[in-house]
């Protein structure tokens, strides 16, 4: 790519949708962003996509846009780019998205999982540069995870490999979002953190919690906790430490399975810091092999939001290398 000349990156969320275009060096432009919460149908969340990507090769000139990455929720098979399904999509199923994108905006497309092309962001220009073995994991909505070895991102046989979210650590816990009871997601999402909060609440326990929601637990967030938390709040601490004590079950499965180099923890969580690193650590000491683990880094992601953005745009880079 001449210095000239951008990819767009495409971030789809469960309210947003975010393009800009990103350099051949990693550096973004011409952000734009338009809502897709309440769109009802398959068809109304295309449209918000391409009006969005109109809108920032607009901001460009066509002629400069080599192409379009997509990150989106859900079960890509990449070599087609279709969506098997994107549960918080409505009705993205069996959805040949880049045939469709391709065909509107007359432009080659490359779709990836989002939370893969997070991981294809962070080790292109953020927490993971230089790392050959890594693991991404963010703790938003869901828990978001994805696996980088010798420099690929690990998809598995049909494509649904990485989802670290949804490894068990609880052996009859609760009913994840998937319907497997105990994964990591239904302990560690922002969600979850918040639920956990509430049923303390509701035992009866004491916390500064209580006066911060008005008595209505259900307006209660994962950024109240974490906040409370900060402030030396118990019960808050303690639905922290849960959730950063069983992020480390599964961080130190993963070590022994993968030994891996670099951990790389993205999400509004990570900004509780020790309160969730240090119950990581602690099961890293705990479980994984010293041999393992000597070499190992947990670090918080590097690039926040434009992640997904920043390595949609790499992927179809990556996946579209030119004859030059
Ligand atoms: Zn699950």
């Amino acid at each position: 790519m001449t210095q000239d000349r951008v990819v767009i990156g495409v971030d789809l969320g469960g309210t947003n949708v975010r393009c800009a275009g990103v350099d051949d060096k990693g550096r973004i432009s011409h952000h734009t962003k338009l809502s897709v919460a309440g769109s009802a149908s398959a068809e109304a969340v295309v449209a918000r996509i391409v009006d969005c990507i109109s809108r920032t090769m607009d901001g460009y000139g066509r002629n400069r846009v080599m192409g379009v990455g997509v990150g989106t929720p859900g079960l890509i098979i990449a070599e087609t780019g279709t969506v098997v399904y994107a549960p918080n999509v409505p009705g993205w199923t069996d959805l040949p998205l880049r045939d469709i994108l391709e065909e509107r905006l007359k432009i080659p497309v490359e779709i990836e999982n989002d939370a893969n092309a997070a991981a294809i962001g962070e080790h292109w220009v953020g927490a993971g540069r230089g790392v050959r073995h890594l693991i991404c994991i963010t703790l938003g909505t869901g828990v978001g995870g994805a696996i980088i070895l010798n420099d690929q991102i690990w998809r598995g046989a049909n494509g649904a490999g990485g989802e670290v979210g949804h490894t068990t650590v609880i052996e009859d816990g609760v009913i994840c979002g998937c319907g497997a009871p105990g994964c990591l997601e239904a302990y560690a999402s922002a969600p979850a953190i918040a639920r956990q909060a509430r049923e303390a609440l509701r035992a009866g326990v004491q916390s500064r919690l209580t006066t911060w929601c008005d008595g209505n637990p259900e307006t209660i967030t994962s950024a109240m906790v974490a906040q409370a938390a900060e402030e030396g709040d118990p019960v808050a601490q303690a639905v922290m430490h849960r959730a950063g004590t069983l992020l480390g079950v599964a961080v130190a499965s993963l070590t022994n399975l993968l030994n891996p180099e670099l951990f790389v923890i993205g999400g509004g969580v990570i900004n509780a810091g020790d309160l969730i690193f240090k119950p990581i650590w602690d099961e890293i000491h705990r479980r994984a092999y010293k041999w393992s683990a000597s070499i190992l880094r947990v670090v918080p992601a590097a690039l926040g939001d434009d992640a997904g953005l920043i390595g949609a745009a790499r992927n179809f880079t990556l996946s579209r290398p030119s004859p030059s």
